[in-house]
Formats: C-alpha cells, sequence, structure tokens
C-alpha cells in the first residue's frame, strides 16, 4: 500500500467506534486524495471551493465532501452544489445565503456551527456566549438542517492546550441537545486535528479533521 494509505489505515484502526475520521485535504492534488479514498476515507474536509472543485471532478460521490474552511458568502452557491455538509457556520447572514441557495437547489443543507472557543480574533467561528442566539437563528431557516458543532482549537503546541477550548465546546454540544429545537440535532461534535485528536476524542469529538498526519507536512 501507498505511504497515504499506510497512514488512513493505522488511524481507521486506532479510532473508536462511533469517531468518524475527516480528511483535511488543503493544498493536496486529486491524485493524493483519491489515494486516501482507496484506503477507506468516507469523508473529504476541503478548505477552499475551487480546490474542491477540482478534486471533486476526480473523485465524486466516492467519498463525502464537507466544507472546513471560512465560506464567502459569494462561493455559497457551488458549495451548496459539492458540498454534502457546512461545517463552518458562524454568522446569520452566511446561514441566510446557504438557505437560500439550498432553497434554489432544492437541498437541505446540512451544517455544523463553528465554534470560536478561545474567542481569538484571528480565528473565525461564533464565540461562545454568542453561540446560541445564532443555533435560534438558523432553526428558522426551511432548507438548512443544523447536526452539530466544529470548532478548531490551537493548531500546534501541546494538545494538553487545546483541552479546554475543546471542553467548551462539549459543553455547548451538550445544553443545545437539551434545547430540544424543531429542525435541529446535535449529532456531531467536529474537533481535533494532528496535533491533538486524541485529547479532542477523550472530550467527546465524533468527528475528527486529519490532514498532516496522513499526507505528511504541507509544503
Ligand atoms: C488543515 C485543517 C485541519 C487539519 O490540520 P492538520 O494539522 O494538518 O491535521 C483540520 N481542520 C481544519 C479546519 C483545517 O483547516
Amino acid at each position: 500500500m501507498s505511504l497515504i494509505g499506510d497512514n488512513v489505515a493505522r488511524i481507521l484502526a486506532e479510532l473508536p467506534p462511533g469517531v468518524e475520521l475527516v480528511v483535511a485535504a488543503k493544498a493536496r492534488t486529486p491524485a493524493e486524495i483519491l489515494e486516501a479514498v482507496e484506503a477507506g476515507v468516507r469523508i473529504i474536509g476541503e478548505n477552499y471551493v475551487q480546490e474542491a472543485a477540482e478534486a471533486f471532478a476526480a473523485v465524486g460521490r466516492r467519498a463525502q465532501w464537507h466544507f472546513i474552511g471560512h465560506l464567502q458568502t459569494n462561493k455559497v452557491k457551488k458549495a451548496v452544489e459539492i458540498f454534502d455538509m457546512i461545517e463552518t457556520v458562524d454568522s446569520a447572514d452566511l446561514a441566510a445565503e446557504i438557505d437560500k441557495r439550498g432553497r434554489s437547489a432544492g437541498k437541505i443543507m446540512p451544517v455544523l456551527i463553528e465554534i470560536n472557543s478561545g474567542e481569538e480574533e484571528q480565528k473565525f467561528g461564533v464565540r461562545p456566549q454568542d453561540a446560541e442566539a445564532l443555533l435560534l437563528a438558523l432553526a428558522r431557516h426551511q432548507n438548512i438542517r443544523v447536526q452539530g458543532l466544529m470548532t478548531m482549537g490551537p493548531f500546534e503546541g501541546d494538545p494538553e492546550d487545546a483541552r479546554p477550548y475543546f471542553k467548551i465546546a462539549r459543553r455547548l454540544f451538550e445544553d443545545f441537545k437539551t434545547l430540544g429545537l424543531p429542525g435541529v440535532e446535535m449529532t456531531y461534535l467536529s474537533m481535533g486535528m494532528t496535533n491533538s485528536y486524541r485529547v479532542a476524542i477523550e472530550e467527546g469529538a465524533n468527528r475528527i479533521r486529519i490532514g498532516t498526519k496522513i499526507f505528511g507536512p504541507r509544503s
């Protein structure tokens, strides 16, 4: 098997039941992504709509496509065509655009709300204290289905440093379950990357997003 295939197999073997791997594919070629899919990857995460369109042309619906980057409203139409889920909804305006484009495409778009757990200026996502208001706004849209939460946490450093970020997202996830809002489910908690996925799983993640550990360092 290829190196990419070996890495995928090793991670899949390590994951507890119920935890799914999302392969973070930014800056990788369609051929590399295809190798990961052939090794058993079922979900591909893309940060850029244009890059996703190129990879999609090679892989198609052999895998599911998750948008995990920052989505600009002028890219929503294309995103709604390609993606099975948008993991990074963080504003009412973006949600309204997804709802509108979903309606024209006849599609109910599954989304996650991105939480900026660290309240870091340079990161996207809704601040934890504003998340419930956003959830209520999203729940009103007919062509959006909220299915959970996503958070980033630090990219590098000691994995333990990420734990408090994951705890914040987990607490909201559990709180929102109790709200019983129509059209809203809290099924997926997407958190953890190459450096932090083990801690994320301990803190309740059931979707982890891995790039470097599968493909090697980004050049
Ligand atoms: C790049 C990226 C990842 C994966 O990061 P690695 O450290 O390469 O595993 C996960 N989530 C998002 C949103 C990313 O942009």
